[in-house]
């Protein structure tokens, strides 16, 4: 696979309602060391700064009924149109949006970095979804109770792609999906575990018998537990 020259610049701006869930996990060890560095940027923004009146009202009950309150989008846009986008695609994390996948997580780690929306409550007003072309994104299908760790989670996919924040950069070449595969199996010492061996193949040394042997387990786990993928695996090998 084809390996695309990334930019040490990336940025990811991320509105959100609760600035202090930021960086939590993104802080800690390699992806930490590497903010530290300033192998990528995070800027946080309070989506509040941008709320109405006295109390700084961001959300109002939804037009038509029902429960729960939805964001408004006056209040969105505020805070949307105070950043700077300069050329990063604008994604709001939302249950409805399209799946992420490795593929858009390795684009979006050769582009300039993301501008973020969180959402809270119900949602946000569909209409700054569309007057603002917001690229909704899910993390999968379940619900959470806000973006943030959606984007956190996607910052951290991006970001472990960056050039210089891995330890060995190999280490992305040949992970899950990266093949349209799922990862073959891993095996480290004791060489013996509860009468279990580390298949022989891999004390042996050769090397293209061991490609051989994962590549292998690679396609059975995959066509065992992600028909989905196999399908595609299989079309693009014909
Ligand atoms: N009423 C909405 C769910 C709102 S959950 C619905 O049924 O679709 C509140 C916020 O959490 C959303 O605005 C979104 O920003 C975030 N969120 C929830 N689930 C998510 C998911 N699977 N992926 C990304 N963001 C999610």
């Amino acid at each position: 696979m084809k390996i695309t020259t990334m930019s040490s610049n990336w940025s990811a701006t991320v509105l959100t309602l609760f600035p202090e869930m930021f960086p939590g996990p993104l802080g800690i060890s390699l992806l930490g060391k590497a903010l530290q560095q300033n192998l990528w940027q995070l800027d946080v923004r309070d989506i509040r700064d941008h709320g109405l009146g006295k109390h700084r009202t961001v959300d109002d009950s939804p037009a038509g009924g029902g429960p729960g309150m939805v964001m408004r989008a006056d209040v969105a846009a505020a805070a949307i149109d105070a950043v700077e986008r300069k050329d990063r695609p604008l994604i709001y994390l939302s249950p409805r949006g399209a799946p992420l996948t490795q593929t858009r997580v390795r684009a979006l780690a050769s582009g300039p970095g993301a501008v973020l929306l969180c959402g809270r409550f119900e949602g946000l007003d569909q209409r700054v979804i569309e007057a603002r072309g917001l690229e909704e994104v899910s993390l999968g299908d379940f619900v959470l109770a806000g973006g943030e760790i959606a984007a956190m989670a996607l910052i951290e996919a991006a970001v472990r792609l960056l050039p210089g924040v891995l330890g060995d950069p190999a280490s992305t070449q040949d992970e899950s999906f990266a093949a349209g595969l799922l990862e073959y199996p891993h095996y480290t010492r004791p060489q013996l575990f509860e009468e279990r061996p580390i298949p022989e193949v891999l004390s042996g040394g050769n090397h293209s018998e061991i490609a051989k042997f994962r590549t292998a387990r690679a396609e059975e786990l995959t066509k065992e537990r992600r028909p989905d993928l196999w399908t595609l695996y299989e079309k693009t090998r014909r």
